[in-house]
């Protein structure tokens, strides 16, 4: 019987999982290229040729758009600003509902607030973690506008009940795939399998450009209005044709033609990055496959995963050790992480969005309680038990990992598997807190 490390016995492994490198020489000569033009920006905030940016930018959003079959793809300077450029162009007025997952980034919500919209929160599924067509049609109301999927941890959701639901109220239906760039349902690159949706491009994503994100579209409507929401729209609509003048008030979202180079060349790994990943993720968890208490993630033919984060279901039921305990124990087994992209374990996740103090103070656009003061014979109570799902992977259940990742391999992973082995193995060894 071995000694725990936590104990004092000798771990699993001491030397440090490799950090990331994400960035190599097709980057460095993208970017020499662009500072040898000396245009680092190629926009113009006014008519002209330019309003829709530099040779850089338009390059890198037509090679995104080829790449998976979208009609459109249109960069911004992140991804919170891409998801309030689409909640925008969908033309989400003041009062109206959004229906978004409670367990997600903070941005996927209050981008519907920055419109004076309203977030209405959906329970997630135990399994998928994302918000599914039942949970949705619980909270649909007469004021419900759009519905904003986000495949959270890289997951695709499950689209078609999702899209059916939608048409048959009548519903935009906006997908955050900020954790889920190239990855498939049922074949068919997630982005906009509905209206409109995108990926974020910030440096801790699959791949970068230090801060961006795309927007994709097959609308070229609404293409056009993220277009002008990016760049000024009150500058440009005349110029451009555009009639429809809600939310054409537009800001300044642009990306650089240095992001765009480096984003061209990013993209040309995705691919390679997502399928590493993916036979990680495999491999890890087959090898947790059968432990006590632990459920590596559910894999679904139809719904791809990109592993953003590999999360692991935890229940001490069967244990008998608390999660914190277990993640303790089982840390203390493997290096120490000196960055977060070397954390082995994580627990919890975000906390329910609906109980941050934004919500429960009802304290957004001003001091007065708006957009919600727009609905006054309605209730948004936000109450703790109103997801129990997520309260529960947020507090007993969501242990999670960001290390399966390059330039991870194998044998890595059989290291994490060979701690959770040694650790659910002496489970009377472990101290409790
Ligand atoms: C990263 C992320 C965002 C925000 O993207 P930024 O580019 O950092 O602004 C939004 N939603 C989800 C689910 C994310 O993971």
């Amino acid at each position: 019987m071995s000694k725990l490390a936590i104990n004092g016995g000798t771990p699993v492994r001491v030397a440090p999982f490799p950090m990331r490198r994400t960035m190599g020489e097709a980057e460095k000569q993208a970017v020499m290229a662009v500072m040898d033009t000396d245009k680092i920006s190629g926009f113009f905030g006014s008519p002209g040729d330019q309003w829709l940016g530099g040779e850089y930018v338009q390059a890198f959003e037509r090679k995104w758009a080829e790449a998976y079959g979208f009609a459109h793809a249109i960069s911004v300077n992140s991804w919170s600003t891409g998801l309030m450029t689409a909640i925008g162009a969908i033309g989400i007025e003041p009062g109206d509902e959004v229906i978004v997952s409670p367990y997600t980034m903070s941005a996927s919500a209050t981008s519907i607030l920055f419109y004076g919209g309203i977030p209405v929160f959906a329970d997630i599924d135990p399994d998928s973690f994302n918000i599914t067509a039942d949970t949705i049609a619980k909270v649909i109301s007469p004021r419900t506008k759009a519905i904003m999927v986000v495949h959270i941890f890289g997951q695709a959701a499950d689209m078609d009940p999702i899209l059916a639901l939608a048409r048959q109220h009548g519903l935009k239906v906006i997908e955050d795939a900020a954790q889920a760039p190239g990855v498939r349902y049922k074949g068919r690159p997630v982005g906009c399998l509905g209206d409109i949706g995108g990926f974020s491009l910030n440096y801790h994503k699959h791949i970068h450009t230090g801060e961006g994100g795309v927007l994709v579209t097959q609308d070229a409507q609404l293409a056009k209005r993220c277009q002008l929401i990016r760049n000024h729209a009150e500058n440009l609509l005349e110029y451009t044709g555009m009639e429809d003048m809600c939310n054409m008030i537009g800001s300044n979202y642009r990306l650089t033609e240095i992001q765009a180079a480096i984003g061209s060349a990013q993209l040309d790994k995705l691919e390679g990055l997502l399928a590493l990943r993916q036979r990680l993720a495999a491999h890890l968890s087959a090898a947790l496959q059968g432990l006590p208490g632990v459920t590596p993630p559910k894999t679904d033919p139809n719904c791809g995963h990109a592993y953003y984060l590999y999360p692991i279901k935890y229940d001490a039921a069967v244990t008998g050790v608390s999660r914190a305990d277990l993640v303790r124990a089982v840390n203390a087994e493997l290096p120490h992480a000196a960055h977060w992209e070397q954390t082995v374990l994580a627990q919890a996740y975000v906390k329910p969005l609906y109980l941050a103090a934004l919500y429960q103070k009802k304290i957004a656009l001003g001091s007065k309680g708006f957009p919600w003061t727009l609905q006054p014979e309605v209730e948004y109570n936000y109450a703790k038990g109103s997801c129990p799902v997520v309260e529960k992977m947020h507090e007993e259940q969501m242990i999670f990992t960001p290390i399966v990742r390059e330039p991870l391999t194998e044998r890595d992973m059989d290291d994490v598997a060979a701690a959770f082995h040694k650790v659910l193995h002496n489970l009377d060894q472990i101290p409790r807190a």
